[in-house]
């Protein structure tokens, strides 16, 4: 399903359909991503469908800033999901594709003033703080505006899950959240602001790519503890818990039924942890809903051998696909049409860019490439385009989407 490799070509195959990938790279030149509407469309439909087991009151709120192009925000909102945003140009891109006000939750460590303004007049479902300032600051802007700000209090659970350390951010000395032992401080503010700040919801959001569950477990239940004491609290009005996103994809393997166990063991641990539990179950997951979903081509400009090694120099590189510098993550890469006759060699396939990092993968066995040939950088549909940026001033790359075998391109 998804991105498969049939008779050694790369297609996309959804239900009885399926296309070939090499019937778009054709009629390119330039670099592109590519989107399977039809796979996020069933990934998010057996996502939701597994939390609704925990909860039948469940809102499944979409990390916009994995992937935001237009006709998966579209999709995504035409199956009933939320969003979860960062900024305001994500709550202005997300209310262009048809999310409402009521859909969002902002979260973020860095509201300015501007953002929470705009967000307060336009009624947003509710706003994640992670700090006492900004707690303070949305009080005195919903003052002015004469309105009550719907918050969730975003916790830090201090647990530390096992991810690359610039994706973790539930552990104690990350930037985000606040701490269980904040609550009494987060009291004296409530109570200046009573007719202000209504504290409907906790949150929290452990990290980002966790396949260790037993992280999610203790996190949810560290903050459901915390929860029933603050459920008391005649300051606090709780009527939800967000348990955040992070789940993560098997980046090792291009089989994307693996990761279905893995959202199969998620629902039942947060099944587990939040039985009884008497409000609104909210989750933020972003990649794990499309992640697999995303390809980037990219044509080989040159082979190049410096007596060293091998060299693949694509015409893409980290200024459209950054996760394998940033994070050293790994993508799968495999050619659009295999040459099956060629032999097997050895090769770093790198991208144009002036820097040394721009390696898009290392030592990688393929079959002989030549010019002009087409790869693919698999599994790049989170935190791929979104990312993206002409640095060197080349030009950033197309984004196309297959949708029940038609192809759409938007941008
Ligand atoms: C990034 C983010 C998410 C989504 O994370 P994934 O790892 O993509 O699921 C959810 N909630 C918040 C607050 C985030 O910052």
């Amino acid at each position: 399903m998804a991105f498969s490799i049939i008779d050694n070509q790369l297609v996309i195959a959804n239900k009885e359909l399926s296309y070939s990938v090499s019937d778009i790279c054709k009629n390119q030149e330039e670099p592109f991503y590519l989107y399977d509407l039809d796979g996020i469309e069933s990934r998010f439909d057996y996502f939701a469908k597994g939390l609704k087991k925990a909860s039948q009151d469940l809102r499944v709120h979409y990390a916009m800033k994995a992937n935001s192009h237009p006709l998966i925000l579209q999709k995504l909102k035409s199956l009933g999901a939320h969003v979860d945003v960062v900024s305001l140009g994500e709550v202005k891109l997300a209310m262009e594709n048809h999310f409402l006000a009521s859909d969002i939750i902002f979260s973020g460590v860095g509201k300015s003033v501007k953002e929470i303004t705009e967000c307060l007049k336009l009624g947003i479902y509710q706003i994640n703080v992670e700090s006492l300032p900004e707690l303070e600051r949305i009080a005195q802007i919903s003052k002015k505006l004469g309105v009550v700000a719907p918050i969730g209090i975003r916790f830090n659970p201090d647990v530390n899950p096992e991810t690359h350390p610039y994706i973790t951010t539930g552990f104690r000395e990350n930037k985000f959240g606040l701490d269980f032992s904040d609550a009494g401080k987060i009291d004296l503010v409530v109570s200046d602001y009573k007719d202000q700040l209504n504290l409907q919801g906790m949150s929290i959001h452990i990290g980002s790519q966790i396949k260790d569950t037993q992280s999610f477990a203790d996190a949810i239940e560290k903050t459901i503890n915390v929860y029933k004491t603050l459920e008391q609290n005649p300051l606090w009005n709780l009527q939800s818990l967000d348990i955040g996103g992070g789940l993560g994809i098997n980046y090792n393997t291009i089989d994307e039924t693996t990761d279905l166990s893995l959202i199969d063991e998620y629902c039942a641990l947060v099944k587990a942890k939040t039985q009884n539990f008497p409000g609104t179950l909210i989750c933020e997951p972003g990649r794990v809903l499309v992640a697999r979903f995303g390809a980037l081509l990219g044509r080989v400009e040159y082979i190049k051998n410096n007596n060293y090694k091998n060299f693949a120099i694509l015409n893409t590189g980290m200024h459209h696909l950054m996760r394998p510098c940033l994070y050293s993550a790994t993508h799968n890469i495999v050619p659009v049409i295999e040459n099956t006759d060629g032999k097997d060699v050895l090769y770093d396939v790198v991208g144009p860019i002036c820097e040394s990092s721009d390696v898009l993968g290392s030592d990688r066995l393929l079959k002989e490439l030549k010019q002009d040939d087409w790869l693919a950088i698999l599994d790049a549909g989170a935190y791929g385009a979104v990312m993206a940026s002409n640095y060197n001033q080349h030009e950033m790359m197309g984004e196309f989407v297959v949708s029940s075998n038609q192809v759409h391109k938007v941008n």
